[in-house]
């Protein structure tokens, strides 16, 4: 069954599939209908193929997909640090299950990536009003979790679908704590990891460390990206590294030997460098690295 998932490029021929051992019910996932609904299921269907291994070992017993769409979870201060590569690093695949939202990780081949976390529909209290283009989902610990480049048919779809489990009181929140929100998941195995300890609980798979990644960062920019398995990102930032000490401190340090300049002001613009370029890598970098759980290999 799961070749006929693999090997379809036209997603109607999903929709008589009836088998029990697909964990996806297509009818409802391929559901949107009008302007640009052709493409979009196209697009949808080439995600599923791409994520539905990582997917097929994250559900549950017996648990089933209702709909699957896509975006980029949005972070103010990512954007302002990051710019464009925030975006790298924050596109996700959302699975929206009849128990849960699955957030996978996954890069702009649709590939899935390392980080897995999931919303509880009963730890959703509501959506965020005013927001353009985006989906704001607040949570029960007050805080919110924004999406943005989500469709917009699924946008609406999403809305309403948990509006309807809201209203209806199938996801009254007996038993939840005010603390649940976004909960990170072992990227090996699924399992609820709480906290960042070494290794998972369930399965003994080793996790890297946020901490050691920001320092990696603050050694040299980048280090701590490559380690995080942000490569592209990784590269980038090394360049950039290697450019401000090239062409800000080398010029006037090779002053400073010549004796044409005080050695106080290299002392100082080098000191500037490394504060603004690698104590700033150091933050962004710890804060990516504990964004969830990253597999040691
Ligand atoms: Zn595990």
């Amino acid at each position: 069954m799961e070749a006929i998932l693999k090997s379809t490029t036209d997603p109607s021929d999903l929709l008589n599939i009836s088998d029990a051992s697909l964990p996806y019910h297509f009818d409802q996932i391929f559901s949107a209908e009008g302007f640009g609904a052709k493409r979009l299921a196209k697009n949808r269907l080439k995600l599923i193929q791409e994520i539905d291994p990582v997917v097929q070992a994250m559900l549950g017993e017996g648990e089933r997909v209702q709909l699957v769409s896509w975006g980029v979870e949005y972070s103010f201060v990512e954007q302002v640090f990051m710019g464009i590569w925030s975006h790298l690093i924050n596109r996700c695949a959302l699975v929206f299950t009849d128990r849960r939202i699955l957030i996978v990780q996954i890069n702009s081949r649709r590939k899935a990536m390392s980080l897995k976390t999931q919303v509880r529909y009963e730890c959703i209290e509501g959506f965020a009003k005013r927001t353009f283009g985006y989906l704001g989902f607040v949570m029960r610990n007050k805080k919110t979790l924004y999406i943005t480049g989500i469709p917009r048919k699924d946008r609406k779809a999403i809305k309403e679908m948990i509006n309807r489990r809201i209203q209806t009181g199938a996801s009254n929140a007996i038993g939840f704590g005010f603390g649940a929100g976004v909960e990170n998941l072992c990227p090996q195995c699924g399992n609820k990891v709480v906290g960042f300890p070494d290794r998972c609980k369930q399965c003994a798979s080793a996790f890297k460390s946020g901490r050691k990644a920001g320092l990696l960062s603050l050694a040299f920019p980048g280090l701590g990206d490559f380690y995080l398995g942000h490569r592209g990102l990784g590269a980038f930032e090394i360049i950039g590294g290697l450019l401000s000490w090239t062409f800000i401190v080398l010029p006037l340090a090779y002053g400073t030997w010549q004796g044409e300049s005080d050695w106080t002001l290299t002392a100082l613009v080098a000191a500037g460098v490394f504060l603004f370029v690698h104590v700033t890598d150091f933050w962004i970098t710890r804060r990516i690295g504990f964004k969830g759980i990253y597999p040691a290999d």
